[in-house]
């Protein structure tokens, strides 16, 4: 509002929608213990941050990123034994690449379709494109509800279908005969699949060697929850011809020199990162275990590196355990089906028992 209280003249070139949208809410989270946003706990061992930091202050900012990203998509291809024929393209983060196929697929009366309640990026990349969103609620226990996919393919013909794989916010891991059976569906309607692992690093199960069976489906992983939230760095894998033709809508520069090579110093010290993802993987068992435990509480089974609890009063624990400086994610009004649903980030051991001892005396 201008001072005298009438909107801006500018105000009439803004889309309508997106006057009426809230931006992305980040939570403040100065000074409390963050376990709402599925970061890794752990930062890089001192050496490492020392090797780093020669290594970035080396590098030449002066110049845009050339060569060294190729290098990186080599070693990211080998990293996930990509199978031969496919390519791989990289994304600020696994957001922008969700963005970019948005953008690839805006043909006359294309629509995109995810299982609800899923991660927030698919609709509203979705939506601010200008392509409908199909939302298929889950079952009742957050397995995909199969017979629904289906008929929801069937009839909306969508050009994408995003499973989320394990899924956000509800940790699950989806039946491997569902989803063939719903990658066949959507690859004969002529559409395509991404399969978002972005929760690969916890998962038992990947869908990296079925890819090299189809010619219509996209793999996504990123290293957010891997431990890089910070670097912004997603990375896409499918055949070769179907990258080729998104990767025309990428944004030149997208990667920075800083995140290539921090990405590449991350996977030459891959077992790094692997041990913390075993050391969270192990935390969330025993977390699931001690939240079981609590008359009142259900904790959903998962295999990323968050659990999804449901309690008598969600918002009153939230705000409880907020108070007690522990900041997690209430996503209880995010869709029905999680109606008095918390998403609790997997920290290290300390964290997991502050946050265990605040939720029980916030119930
Ligand atoms: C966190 C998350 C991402 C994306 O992350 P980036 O940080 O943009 O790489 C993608 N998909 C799912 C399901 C997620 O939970």
């Amino acid at each position: 509002m201008s001072p005298n209280q009438t909107p801006a003249l500018w105000l009439k070139h803004i889309r309508q929608d997106v006057q009426s949208m809230h931006a992305y809410a980040i939570q403040d989270s100065t000074g409390m213990v963050k376990l709402d946003a599925m970061e890794n706990p752990y930062s890089l061992p001192p050496e490492l941050q020392k090797q780093l930091g020669e290594r970035l202050g080396a590098l030449a900012l002066n110049r845009y990123p050339g060569d060294r990203v190729n290098v990186l998509r080599a070693k990211l291809a080998k990293y996930v034994k990509m199978p031969e024929g496919f390519d791989i393209m990289l994304g600020n983060g696994s957001d922008e690449l969700i963005t970019l196929l948005s953008v690839a697929c805006d043909v006359p009366g294309a629509s995109i379709l995810a299982p609800l309640p899923g991660f927030v990026m698919y609709a509203m990349s979705a939506q601010l494109q200008g392509v409908t969103f199909h939302g298929v609620p889950l079952t009742a226990n957050f397995e995909l509800d199969e017979a629904a996919m289906l008929s929801a393919i069937a009839t909306h013909k969508p050009a994408v279908v995003y499973l989320a794989y394990p899924n956000n916010p509800t940790g699950t891991l989806w039946n491997a005969d569902a989803i063939e059976r719903i990658v066949l569906a959507q690859g004969q309607q002529g559409g395509l699949i991404v399969m978002d692992e972005a929760y690969q690093p916890f998962a038992s199960q990947t869908y990296m060697d079925r890819i090299a069976r189809h010619d219509h489906v996209l793999l996504m992983r990123t290293l957010s929850k891997f431990g890089l939230a910070g670097v912004r760095l997603g990375y896409m894998v499918g055949p070769q011809a179907l990258i080729a033709e998104i990767d025309k809508v990428r944004p030149p520069y997208n990667i920075s020199v800083l995140n290539c090579e921090c990405a590449l110093f991350a996977l030459e010290h891959s077992e790094v990162f692997a041990q913390q993802a075993a050391l969270i993987r192990e935390e969330r068992e025993k977390l699931s275990h001690s939240l079981a435990a609590i008359s009142g509480v259900q904790v959903f089974p998962s295999q990323a590196n968050m659990l999804l609890v449901r309690m008598p009063d969600a918002t009153k624990c939230f705000e409880g355990m907020k108070l007690k400086g522990i900041l997690v994610k209430n996503v209880s009004k995010m869709h029905p089906l999680l109606t008095n649903c918390l998403r609790l980030t997997v920290g290290t051991p300390a964290e997991n028992a502050h946050m265990l001892a605040a939720l029980k005396e916030s119930l």
